[in-house]
């Protein structure tokens, strides 16, 4: 299996490698080893490795920055495809920015606004591609992708390039239909308005200062670890119910934003699973509200 691989990644130019290890590709900082690691470069590439994988009964899961993944100690005995720096172009035409899915999303931003484009300056700092941000309907501050997204291109389990229209993705809080079709997201078009350049540069810039004053962005995370519950906030019921600071092991309820888990140095999978059924726990205890993980399992 290994050489039939090696041979399909030389044939569509797709760096592979061997036994890396996923704490390196996560923003978590955590995760055993993955058995192969394919950068892919172009979509025959991964037409040819999806199909490849279906037809071989071999897992595959895919990865772009990593930054919403918490990943099994275990790590994961399969094909990690990774849709990042190498299939990352941006084309801007008038108020349309197509890009491939592993573009970062604050790459995108950036290029909007030099293009004097709004619409992304909410989005501007979600630390992930284009692809994971599709997937996850990333949002903040108001604004979420579903505002922004007119169609994609991906690729389906069984290797068939296809399109989609946004009103057909069934974009919601943190979900897409990308969740259940397994399509792999290879390109996105995002339609923006024209605006004011200084504006839209301000306005980027006072909300990536007030990440950095709110967040904890000085220890690794996978950002918030739980889903907005209907009707309230997650870090607001965790700090109610005292748990600011509540550890297990180096997996931290983050001190400065309850709705942060955060590594503070070894922390594992194992740990941060812990912590937070302690903490799904005491809040429906104490509050009655059941919250849900917001990261991805990998492994
Ligand atoms: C400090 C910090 C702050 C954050 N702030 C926010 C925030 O404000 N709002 C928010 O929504 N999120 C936030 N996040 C979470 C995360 O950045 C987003 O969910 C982001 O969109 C994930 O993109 P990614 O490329 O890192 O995806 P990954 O973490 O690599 O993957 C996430 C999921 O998307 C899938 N996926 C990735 N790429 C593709 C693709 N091309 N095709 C199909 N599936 C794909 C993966 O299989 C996986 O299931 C934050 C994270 C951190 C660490």
């Amino acid at each position: 299996m290994k050489e039939q691989l090696q041979k399909l990644c030389e044939q569509y130019a797709c760096p592979l490698e061997t036994d890396i290890r996923l704490s390196q590709h996560t923003t978590f900082r955590i995760g055993g080893t993955a058995d192969f690691w394919v950068d892919i470069t172009c979509v025959q590439g991964l037409q040819a490795l999806l199909s490849f994988c279906r037809s071989q009964k071999i897992p595959y899961f895919v990865i772009g920055k990593g930054s919403n993944i918490l990943a099994s100690d275990d790590g994961f005995r399969g094909v990690i495809l990774h849709l990042g720096n190498r299939f990352s172009a941006i084309e801007v035409s008038d108020a349309t920015i197509t890009c491939q899915s592993g573009a970062a999303l604050g790459a995108v931003a950036r290029i909007a606004a030099e293009h004097s484009l709004s619409g992304m300056e909410c989005l501007a700092g979600i630390p992930g591609t284009v692809g994971g941000a599709l997937y996850m309907n990333a949002g903040a501050y108001g604004g979420e992708m579903k505002d922004i997204v007119v169609s994609c291109a991906y690729v389906t389990a069984y290797g068939e390039l296809c399109t989609m229209d946004a009103k057909e993705m069934d974009l919601s809080y943190r979900h897409s239909i990308f969740e259940e079709n397994a399509g792999v997201i290879v390109s996105v078009t995002l339609r923006l308005v024209h605006g004011d350049q200084k504006a839209i540069l301000e306005k980027m810039e006072e909300l990536l200062i007030q990440r950095k004053t709110k967040q904890p962005l000085e220890y690794p995370s996978a950002g918030s670890t739980f889903k907005r519950p209907q009707g309230s906030y997650a870090s607001l019921l965790i700090d109610q119910c005292g748990l600011k600071g509540l550890s297990v092991g180096d997996a931290q309820v983050s001190e400065k934003h309850c709705g942060f888990v955060i590594n503070k140095g070894s922390a594992s999978c194992a740990d941060v699973l812990a912590l937070c059924e302690n903490v799904k726990q005491q809040v429906k205890e104490q509050t009655g509200y059941s919250l849900e993980l917001e990261p991805v399992i990998l492994g």
